[in-house]
């Protein structure tokens, strides 16, 4: 039982860590194109439908300084670390690329890549600012559209109707597991050590998503039969924020005692704590899943629900306290920190801001401050 949860364990871990090994490998094994899908909310969906593989596209842990030539020096280390590998001929065995347009640096980097790797076919896509209204729902649609007519073009088939609808459907199951997965999680803190959580969710970006589902579904039943860890000893946290890597950031959390209950991640759980609604055709329902999904730098909310947001999840996973990952230079992230700080402050929650890169030679800073927060938890 103990064994066939830590081979899951070891084999999703793996493909976590191996972003490109583990694409090739699933393109062999699924005879599929892929296609790169930028952070964050690309219409996966679409890809899958059509028959292609969608991948992650969260930087990565390069050096070089080739990105220099179209990007400034206070980009975000996400997209310079992209670029790099984009020119280094890195991602040519992608199909296309699907581009965002939340900041400034994804507008330059649009452009920029149409004539720094024009073979790599990108395709923007541009969310409204209002989704929430029936002209901002209207905006779209007719964006899913074009993207759709665009992955008709690069798979050389059409996406039937059917095979949306099962795409829409397999993605709403990758979400359910994957709640049922980091609600798990919290029972098991020496099992799934905070790397260990990350690197499981980080995997499904680099895996077809069905065979994903079959194995974490399985990992979840294998945990289930083990009895929960003993965990009182460690502080609940939870993360918000972009990313938590360089991993070794959740590293010095582990040995300061600390384990992850809950996430509020670009990277992580946002991808994953919408699930769309289940009326409608397969576009409206995708749709209304990013018109549902609140809480989000990324997505205009003019309520600014974030931070009680947050509080209402320390509540509910019993968290010690939270820790804000900010991603140096990440403008969207940057804006809705005050506000957070502020509802946190309010309510009496324990938080730590950090800043970090994706790329970073020392995290000793960064080690005394997380020790320093454990000890005010204590
Ligand atoms: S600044 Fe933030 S939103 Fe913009 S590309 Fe970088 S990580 Fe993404």
């Amino acid at each position: 039982m103990m064994n066939d949860a830590i081979n899951l364990i070891r084999e999703l871990e793996d493909m976590g860590r191996n972003p490109k090994i583990s694409i090739l490998k699933t393109m062999k094994e699924t005879g599929k194109k892929a296609v790169g899908c930028f952070p964050i909310y690309t219409p996966e969906e679409l890809v899958y439908a059509a028959g292609m593989l969608p991948v992650g596209m969260w930087g990565g842990q390069t050096s070089g300084t080739l990105s220099d030539r179209y990007l400034q020096g206070f980009c975000c280390s996400i997209m310079k670390a992209n670029t790099e590998q984009a020119l280094l001929g890195q991602y040519d065995f992608l199909s296309a690329v699907i581009v965002t347009a939340y900041c400034d640096t994804l507008k330059c980097v649009i452009e920029n890549w149409k004539i720094a790797s024009p073979q790599l076919n990108v395709v923007p896509i541009v969310y409204p600012q209002n989704r929430k209204t029936p002209s901002g729902k209207m905006y779209m649609k007719d964006e899913f559209l074009r993207i759709k007519k665009e992955l008709e073009r690069i798979a050389g088939n059409v996406i039937a109707e059917q095979d949306l609808l099962e795409s829409v459907d397999l993605y709403d199951e990758y979400r359910c597991i994957m709640q049922e997965f980091t609600d798990t999680v919290q029972d098991y803190p020496d099992l799934l050590k905070a790397k260990t959580r990350h690197l499981i969710i980080k995997a499904a970006y680099f895996m077809d998503k069905k065979i994903y589902n079959e194995k974490v579904s399985k990992l979840i039943l294998e945990l289930r039969k083990l009895p929960p860890e003993n965990s009182r000893k460690r502080k609940r946290i939870i993360l918000s924020g972009f990313i938590s890597e360089p991993d070794g950031l959740l590293d010095i959390m582990t040995d300061n005692d600390m384990y992850v209950v809950a996430d509020d991640l670009a990277h992580e759980s946002r991808q994953f704590r919408t699930i769309a609604a289940k009326t409608g055709s397969p576009l409206d329902r995708m749709i209304e899943r990013i018109a549902l999904q609140d809480g989000c730098a990324f997505l205009f909310d003019e309520k600014k629900s974030r931070g009680r947001m947050l509080t209402a999840m320390k509540e509910k996973y019993r968290a010690d306290g939270i820790i804000f990952c900010q991603l140096k230079f990440c403008d969207p992230e940057e804006f809705d920190y005050p506000i957070i700080k502020k509802d946190l402050e309010a309510a009496g929650v324990a938080s730590l801001y950090i800043e970090i890169e994706q790329q970073m030679d020392s995290l000793e800073q960064l080690r005394t401050r997380i020790q320093s927060f454990g000890e005010v938890l204590a």
